[in-house]
C-alpha cells in the first residue's frame, strides 16, 4: 500500500484498520537481535574500535545467545561498558506457556507497549517446529481466523521476529524433559508476513546466515493469503519455502471469506504462482481450510484440481478450528477424506493436516493472544491507516 488505508488495505475501506501503535524501541540504541553486518560499523568507529569487533559481537549475540555486552568476556572492558550505551536490552519475554495434551506448547510473548503475540512449538516425531507471528493482530480479515478479530495493532520489528526464535530456543533448552531442538520454522502465526515484509526480509537474513542463527532456509516456510506483489520479492530475495492459503475455489466464495481477494483476485494469485521462481524439485504448498457447506463439496475438490493445473503444488487440507463468535462449521473427517481422495485421484499431492494444540487454542487459526491488554478492534473503520508496508 502507499500510505492510505483505503488504497492499501486488501478490501479497500472494509479492511481499513486503526492507526498503528508505535513500537517502544529506543531510537538511540540498537536492538541486539536486529544486528546485521555493517550496522555496528559507525558506532564502533565512533568508539575508536576496529571493524573486526563487529564479528565478535555478532558471534556473542547469535552464536552464544549473550545479549548483554557486560557478559561478552573477550571484549576489552572499556568497550563492554561503552556498548551498554549502544545496544538496548531485549524488550520482550515469555509471559506464559500453555501446554497441550499432544505436546504442543503455546508461548504468550509479551512485547513493548503492553502488546502480546503468540508463538507455538509443535513437536512431531524428530521435528520440532516453531510457528512464528509477524504482527500484533492482522488486517486481512479472514473469516475463519481468530487473529482477524483483533484487527491490526502493529507490525513486529525485526528483533521481535528473531526474538521469538531466541525465546523459543531458551524455552526448549530449559525443558526438563529435554525435548530436542528447533528444526523448522513456519510463519503461520498471528499476522500476514508479507504485509510486514520490510521486517520479515532482514529477520530471514538473520535467521539463515552463517553469522546469524544458521537455520537452513529449506526448513523455513512463509505462508501468505496472497499479497501478490510481495510473493515474487520474497522468492527473489530468499530461498525459503512458500505456502499460500487458498481457502476457496471461486472468486465469489474467496471474496466472502478472504477479503484480500478484493484486492488481488484468485485468478491473479494463481497466475502469479505459475510464474514464481520456484526451484526445481520444489513446490508451493496450498493450504485449504475446509468449512462445512462452503468449500468442501466434491465439485469444489474438482475445481481445485483444475485451478492448480500447471503449478508445482501440494495441498494441505486443514480442519477448521472453532473460536468464540465464529460462524463457520467444522467439516467432518469423512468429508475431508473424500475431498482428499478426489485430489489424489487426479494426481494432486494432498495431505490432511491434523490439528495440533486445539485444547490450548494453539491450533491453526485460533491464535488471538487472548490476554492482549487492549480491546479488540473493529475492522470496519473507514479512512484510517492500515500500516507502513507498501503493496
Ligand atoms: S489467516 Fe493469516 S492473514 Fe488471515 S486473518 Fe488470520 S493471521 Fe491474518
Amino acid at each position: 500500500m502507499s500510505g492510505s488505508g483505503e488504497e492499501g488495505s486488501p478490501g479497500g475501506t472494509l479492511l481499513a484498520a486503526p492507526a498503528l501503535a508505535e513500537r517502544g524501541t529506543e531510537p538511540s540504541r540498537l536492538a541486539p537481535l536486529a544486528l546485521r553486518p555493517g550496522l555496528l560499523a559507525a558506532p564502533l568507529a565512533a568508539l575508536g574500535e576496529r571493524p573486526f569487533r563487529e564479528r565478535q559481537i555478532l558471534s556473542w549475540v547469535y552464536g552464544r545467545d549473550v545479549l548483554d555486552p557486560a557478559d561478552m568476556s573477550d571484549l576489552p572492558l572499556g568497550l563492554r561498558t561503552a556498548l551498554g550505551g549502544v545496544l538496548a536490552p531485549l524488550d520482550m519475554r515469555i509471559g506464559h506457556v500453555s501446554r497441550s495434551a499432544d505436546g504442543t506448547r503455546k508461548l504468550l510473548v509479551e512485547l513493548s507497549g503492553g502488546h502480546r503475540v503468540e508463538s507455538v512449538l509443535i513437536p512431531d516425531g524428530d521435528r520440532l517446529t516453531l510457528c512464528i507471528s509477524t504482527q500484533v493482530g492482522c488486517a486481512m480479515g479472514c473469516t475463519f481466523c481468530a487473529t482477524a478479530t483483533l484487527g491490526l495493532k502493529r507490525h513486529l520489528g525485526v528483533e521481535e521476529i528473531v526474538g521469538q526464535v531466541v525465546l523459543a530456543r531458551r524455552e526448549v533448552a530449559a525443558d526438563p524433559l529435554g525435548a530436542g531442538h528447533l528444526t523448522n520454522l513456519v510463519f503461520m502465526g498471528m499476522g500476514e508476513p508479507l504485509h510486514n515484509i520490510e521486517a520479515l526480509l532482514p529477520a530471514l537474513e538473520i535467521l539463515t546466515q552463517q553469522w546469524g542463527l544458521v537455520i537452513s532456509p529449506r526448513r523455513i516456510t512463509v505462508s501468505t493469503v496472497g499479497v501478490v506483489p510481495q510473493m515474487k520479492r520474497l522468492l527473489e530475495e530468499t530461498h525459503v519455502r512458500l505456502a499460500v492459503s487458498l481457502g476457496a475455489t471461486t472468486e465469489e466464495e474467496r471474496r466472502a471469506i478472504m477479503p484480500v481477494t478484493r484486492r488481488w483476485s484468485l485468478a491473479e494469485l494463481l497466475e502469479t504462482c505459475r510464474t514464481l521462481p520456484i526451484k526445481r524439485r520444489d513446490r508451493i504448498t496450498f493450504e485449504y481450510t475446509l468449512l462445512a457447506g462452503h468449500n468442501d463439496s466434491d465439485e469444489a475438490a474438482r475445481r481445485l484440481v483444475r485451478l492448480l493445473g500447471g503449478i508445482r503444488a501440494k495441498v494441505n487440507l486443514i480442519f477448521w478450528n472453532p473460536f468464540p463468535g465464529a460462524e463457520h462449521q467444522r467439516t467432518s473427517r469423512e468429508r475431508i477424506q473424500r475431498f482428499q481422495q478426489i485430489l489424489l485421484d487426479h494426481g494432486v499431492n494432498a495431505t490432511i493436516r491434523e490439528s495440533r494444540g486445539p485444547d490450548i487454542q494453539a491450533a491453526c487459526g485460533q491464535l488471538a493472544a487472548a490476554a492482549d491488554s487492549e480491546e479488540f478492534t473493529a475492522l470496519d473503520v473507514p479512512g484510517t491507516v492500515l500500516g507502513r508496508t507498501e503493496y
